[in-house]
């Protein structure tokens, strides 16, 4: 039976020296996010980044727009807070409505203040090799997790299922400067089970359910980042854990492995920019 790798532990240790570490600041870093429009999954997801930021002592400040704000009003918003110095750290919850350009976005927003790393600055830094400002938080979560685990990545055979901006395609570079071989499998990909068959390491960001056990190595790393709701409603990941936790060394559970460890990653990230802010 595989080792579980438990996300909402390491959040909990993380979180508790993160604490720590902001009481001992006089001034406090302080998280904007911008919300635009009525997404409800944006909502839970932008209320939990608030609430949780505010029980380690940063300040966190929500801004909500309508669905029709323009890009020009928006993007004069973020250079408002980019001028502002008593904010350290800027989020723009995506998806943004279709009228206003993601790019602009993400182009608008200085790169020390990108706690998303999302930034194309920040993008290039990490795709050239180079250090970011800060490292994405669902890979950076990710890593974090392995480490933990003394789960080493060099010289293994890493498949990345998913190739999004947030997931897939950061992490993968990620995994590179570990030293590991990485394949980057998505929707067109031919043959995905015999490419899995051999992995050492399987993270898979998809959102559906498509990995079972006997598509497996003996004694891989699962990572499960996807989550979606079944038919019946319960929360699910890309991986079925029943099957592949027989085969897996380690794996990681949907809810409660990579989940928390995106929060914690932006909570890590809104310190980092607070601490080269001073
Ligand atoms: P996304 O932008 O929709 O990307 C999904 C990726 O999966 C795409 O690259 C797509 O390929 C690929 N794909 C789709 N069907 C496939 C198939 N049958 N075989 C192989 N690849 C396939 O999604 P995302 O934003 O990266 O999120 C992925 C999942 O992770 C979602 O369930 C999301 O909720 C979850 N997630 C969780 C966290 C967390 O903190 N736990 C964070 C982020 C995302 P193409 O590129 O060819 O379309």
């Amino acid at each position: 039976m595989a080792i579980i790798l438990d996300g909402k532990k390491l959040r909990d240790k993380i979180l508790s020296e993160l604490k720590l570490k902001i009481d001992k600041y006089e001034t406090k870093p302080k998280l904007v996010v911008i919300l635009v429009g009525e997404n409800p999954a944006s909502k839970i997801y932008v209320n939990n980044k608030k609430k949780t930021a505010e029980k380690l002592g940063i300040i966190s400040e929500v801004l909500e727009y309508p669905e029709n704000i323009t890009e020009t009003e928006l993007l004069n918003k973020i250079k408002e807070l980019n001028n502002d110095k008593s904010v350290t750290a800027i989020l723009v919850q995506l998806p943004l409505p279709k009228h206003i350009s993601k790019e602009n976005v993400m182009n608008t927003i200085t790169p020390e203040k990108d706690v998303d790393g999302f930034t194309p600055y920040n993008f290039g830094k990490l795709f050239s090799g180079e250090t970011p400002t800060v490292y994405p938080c669902t890979p950076k979560g990710i890593l974090l997790l392995l480490n933990e685990y003394n789960i080493k990545l060099e010289g293994k055979h890493v498949v990345i299922i998913g190739r999004s901006n947030i997931v897939g395609r950061p992490l993968s570079q990620m995994i590179l400067n570990e030293n590991a071989t990485v394949t980057v499998c998505h929707s067109h990909t031919q043959n995905l089970t015999d490419i899995i068959k051999t992995a050492d390491v399987v993270i898979s960001a998809v959102g559906k359910n498509i990995i079972k056990g006997e598509m497996l190595k003996n004694d891989c790393v699962i990572v499960d980042v996807g989550i979606f709701k079944d038919e019946n409603g319960k929360t699910r990941g890309d991986v079925d854990f029943e099957s592949a936790s027989q085969i897996a060394s380690y794996i990681s559970p949907v809810p409660g492995g990579v989940g928390p460890m995106t929060i914690t990653s932006l909570m890590l990230n809104t310190i980092e920019l607070f601490e080269k802010s001073l």
